[in-house]
């Protein structure tokens, strides 16, 4: 509250805490007077008191995120997918086409993705795409293709969820990690839905998103009782133009201080072309990223989404080897 702020109007905001079953700390300096809400904060929005008379600004000082929050748990917490660990020692490259093409192009994938040294794979079955013109994904039919090629490779599946609609389909064909796109990072009744099951969850961070709205969303997540949450920096909006987002390799050290779960990193989608994704995959392991989601087609120039930011199975390999030497150099393996 300001200087000119009177008794009467700091009584009004004591009243309206103590009603809410708090009490109030009262603090009176020389330019303002600051009153500090002791108690369960959960019932108080700041909106309820910003409209009274003399409030200059009112704020949670407490974090809003809990369940995933570091102070809440203090070890590295290791999501298991299907037998793979996520955010312990090893470092996972999860590896595989944009999206869900033909029984050949994943069959293809799936062979690639295995002999490169990879233990997971991704593909999209629903893509969300600007244009409703461009292709859509096979939905449905792509899940069942992609299942049929990864098992041949017991490499478990991630793939993008849309829809909570979609949700039982998921479920049916045993779809390992279910990935909220950036997108959808703030659809909080998506988030909800996932959050009832027990799956993986990779939770992209929306384009303009920051830290800790993409905190909030995960913890949207975990507050249904999934703590499977691992978090997937893919790139942010800024005002450059030259490449399709903005690596925030910034927010690797942030989101590990701040949160127990793991952090991984989409180079793919924040360059938009293979020839960045060498240098963004370095960049994000050596400061500290759990495992990447690379795009990775058996001929890239064939690929019916986001052809150029795709990697070859030679490149991918390559890279493997160079991650490889990264790992060991910080105390990790691959
Ligand atoms: C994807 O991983 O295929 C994708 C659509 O990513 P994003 O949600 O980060 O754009
Ligand atoms: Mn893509």
């Amino acid at each position: 509250m300001g200087n000119e702020t009177t008794e009467a109007q700091v009584d009004t905001v004591v009243k309206k805490l103590e009603g809410a079953g708090l009490k109030a700390n009262i603090s009176r300096g020389i330019e303002r007077t600051v009153i500090g809400a002791i108690g369960d904060e959960k019932n108080l929005t700041a909106s309820m008191f910003t409209s009274l008379p003399g409030v200059e600004s009112a704020m949670h000082i407490a974090k809003q995120y809990k369940i995933v929050s570091r102070e809440s748990h203090k070890q590295d917490t290791v999501v298991d997918i299907a037998g793979v660990p996520l955010g312990g020692k090893q470092i996972q490259i999860i590896a595989g086409p944009c999206s869900v093409e033909t029984q050949d192009q994943m069959d293809l994938s799936a062979k690639f993705v295995n002999e490169a040294g990879c233990r997971l794979m991704r593909g999209g079955a629903f893509k969300p795409r600007t244009s409703p013109y461009s292709f859509q994904g096979h939905g449905v039919e792509g899940l069942d293709m992609f299942r049929k090629s990864a098992s041949k490779y017991k490499l478990p599946i991630v793939t993008e969820l849309m829809d909570a609609r979609q949700l039982d389909a998921f479920l049916e064909y045993d779809v390992d990690v279910i990935q909220i796109g950036t997108r959808n990072m703030q659809n909080f009744d998506l988030l909800k839905e996932v959050g009832r099951t027990n799956k993986p969850v990779i939770l992209k961070r929306g384009m303009s998103a920051t830290i800790s709205e993409w905190l909030m969303a995960a913890e949207y997540i975990a507050a249904g009782g999934n703590h499977n949450i691992i978090f997937c920096e893919r790139g942010i909006r800024t005002f450059e133009t030259y490449y399709r987002n903005v690596l925030d390799v910034t927010a690797i050290p942030v989101l590990k201080k701040e949160t127990h779960l793991p952090v991984i990193v989409d180079p793919s989608h924040a360059g938009g072309k293979a020839w960045m994704v060498p240098a963004l995959s370095q960049a994000a392991v050596s400061a500290g990223a759990d495992g990447l989601l690379v795009e990775m087609h058996p001929s890239p120039c064939d690929a019916w989404c986001d052809a150029d930011q795709a990697l070859t199975p030679d490149e991918l390999k390559k890279l493997m080897g160079t991650l490889g030497a990264i790992a060991g150099a910080i105390g990790r393996t691959l």
